[in-house]
């Protein structure tokens, strides 16, 4: 019905007219014949049918007309009609009952006889009206409090409701004793969707997302939004058939089919984290974070997966999420620099280049090596940015180099397998190196031997793509990894370095002494350059150098530097690392 009824109102009178003579109903329509346009009926079942066929602002219901006098009729008249505010009129005598059908829903009452036929009609106007006015408060609530409950893209249950059903679920399972499934849906590299289609069409998918996820779910199941891509699923009865396992399963599965956006296809697949009350905690806020914690396992597991929350994940996920949010402001404030470990070559008697090692200026822990980097920035995928950014840097500070002091030094680059195994990555090479203006034959790249042996054809093929660019190529901490001879004569290598653990004990032990010279002998062998790391005393160098070996890298002729610090050794007349090349036999 309107919910300002124009006039006429339009009214149905429910009354008993079989004594003959004008009824209530008659009379009311002559008293304002503009404003009432009155219908009757004789009886509650006409009065039904009438009410669901016409449409009417209101109803006088003679409460006699059913007989008994009691409230049963008021009561159909209500659950047939609940829009349709009901007027009642009782008998003379009966003002107690006039007041009870207030309480049971009617609009309004009076006693018959008791009122004018003005007072009446006035009453049944105020009464429709006022009915109106109410069910548009109502509904105005209603939607406020849809809109404070609910999430207004996905039109999903919002954080904060999600929470308040919870506890609730909680609650009740508490007095039950009957666990329940708490799922926490992250998708995966959502952020590339926004990035490649625009917002409007990562809108679209969100929203077709939360479709499929209420789609998979039960109706008793309650799916909520509560990050931009991030959703959470309430399983308040888990059963055989409907166990945690497979419906994340399923989930998964239906996520993953393609979304059809702004007239093209986009694939997004989602990890979901599982927790089970009470095993997983017994508190809201306890399981929605192992919910998170569990997201987290199976976005490192490899993404598009579910996993189970279990006790051990909290530090070591907290940590690491930790150590990775700490990388990328690092990133983001660019706090990393690079230091240069000059690179001696003996029997010419100079510095020829530098090996360039990451450092991260932490403001609260000083300067922190690769050590604490690397490993975290290959797990996460954050090696490739922070790879790139190092080889551009190393690129300018070459170029720097030889324009203002005029020293052409080879810089040797380390680079990890991931990025190796990345698609394209000897393009990237070729654009900074285009970009910085540095030639392809000063740039050595090294990769350790095991980043070789483990991967395969994508590592290959871009050794082979830098080798064709000039760059060249140098497996780093070799001896350690078990090459097989046969294997290093076909890979695309340039030179080889020799690892600081045969090294350190050179002029102690025999047998590293004789790997040395083996290792040193191989190169040679096939046509490689060997350069030794971690050359820490004299005896070392003249050992190395006496077996053919004349390119050293270690602190014997300088720690790793600083940018300025190297640009002042290289001014200056007599650089730290002359000194032990006098002690060398001529
Ligand atoms: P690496 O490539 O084998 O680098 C040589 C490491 O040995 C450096 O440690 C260097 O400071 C240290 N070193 C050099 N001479 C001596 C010496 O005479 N004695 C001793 N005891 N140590 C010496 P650093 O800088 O801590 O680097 C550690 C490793 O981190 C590097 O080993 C390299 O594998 C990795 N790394 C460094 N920078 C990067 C980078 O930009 N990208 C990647 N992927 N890895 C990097
Ligand atoms: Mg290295
Ligand atoms: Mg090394």
């Amino acid at each position: 019905m309107d919910e300002n009824p124009a006039l006429p109102i339009k009214l149905l009178v429910v009354e008993d007219g079989s004594a003959g003579g004008e009824t209530l109903g008659d009379s009311l329509g002559r008293v304002d014949p503009g404003d009432l346009e009155v219908a009757g009926a004789a009886s509650i079942a006409e009065a039904l049918s009438k009410l669901e066929h016409g449409s009417f602002h209101g109803t006088l219901l003679d409460l006699a007309v059913t007989g008994d006098e009691g409230l049963d009729a008021l009561a159909s008249l209500r659950t047939a009609a609940p829009d349709v505010p009901v007027i009642v009129m009782a008998e003379p005598g009966r003002a107690q009952l006039a007041l009870d059908a207030i309480r049971h829903g009617a609009q309004d009452s009076f006693v018959r006889g008791e009122s004018s036929l003005r007072a009446i009609a006035r009453m049944i106007r105020n009464g429709v009206e006022r009915h109106a006015m109410m069910a548009e408060l109502f509904r105005s609530r209603e939607r406020e409090h849809f809109l404070a409950t609910h999430d207004s893209l996905t039109g999903l249950v919002n954080r904060l409701e999600f929470h308040q059903l919870l506890r609730s679920c909680l609650a009740r399972a508490v007095r039950s004793r009957e666990p329940f499934a708490l799922f926490f849906v992250g998708l995966d590299r959502f952020k590339k969707i926004n990035a490649t289609l625009g917002r409007r069409a990562g809108d679209e998918v969100l929203q077709q997302v939360a479709e499929r996820l209420t789609a998979s779910m039960r109706t008793s199941d309650v799916v909520a939004r509560v990050g931009s891509d991030e959703f959470m699923v309430m399983l308040p009865t888990v059963t055989r058939d409907h166990g945690p396992a497979r419906a994340a399963q399923a989930l998964l599965e239906k996520l993953a089919e393609p979304y059809r956006v702004a007239e093209r296809k986009c694939w997004v697949t989602a990890s979901i984290g599982i927790a089970v009350f009470p095993r997983d905690g017994k508190k809201a806020d306890v399981l929605i974070r192992n919910g998170e914690t569990a997201m987290y396992a199976a976005k490192a597991g490899g993404a598009n997966r579910y996993h189970y929350y279990a006790e051990y994940m909290n530090k070591v996920t907290l940590d690491r999420l930790e150590a990775e949010k700490r990388l990328r402001t690092a990133i983001e404030r660019e706090e990393f620099c690079l230091h240069f470990q000059p690179q001696i070559d003996v029997a010419a008697g100079g510095i020829a280049g530098a090996e360039v090692l990451l450092r991260w200026q932490d403001p609260d822990r000083g300067l922190v090596g690769p050590g604490e980097i690397i490993p975290i920035a290959e797990e996460t995928g954050l090696i490739i940015p922070i790879g790139e950014w190092v080889l551009r840097a190393a690129c300018e500070h070459a170029v720097r180099w030889s324009r203002r002091r005029g020293r052409d030094l080879q810089l040797a680059v380390n680079v990890s397998s991931r990025q190796l195994a990345q698609k394209g990555f000897a393009d990237v090479v070729a654009r900074i190196l285009d970009e910085t203006g540095l030639e392809a034959s000063r740039l050595d790249v090294e990769i350790t031997e095991s980043c070789i042996l483990e991967t395969g054809g994508l590592t290959m093929a871009s050794l082979k793509s830098l080798r064709r660019l000039g760059v060249r190529i140098s497996i780093d901490d070799f001896g350690t990894g078990y090459s097989s001879l046969v294997a290093l004569k076909h890979l695309p290598v340039d030179e080889l370095k020799i690892d600081r653990a045969f090294i350190r004990n050179l002029t102690s032990d025999e047998a590293d002494a004789a790997i040395s010279k083996a290792l040193v002998a191989m190169a040679k062998g096939c046509g490689l350059k060997a350069i030794a790391e971690g050359v820490e005393t004299r005896d070392q160098m003249r050992f190395l150098y006496a077996n053919g070996c004349s390119h050293m890298q270690g602190y014997l002729f300088s720690k790793p530097l600083a940018a300025d610090a190297l640009t002042s050794h290289l001014e200056s007349e007599d650089p730290p690392w002359n000194a032990p090349l006098e002690d060398l036999p001529v």
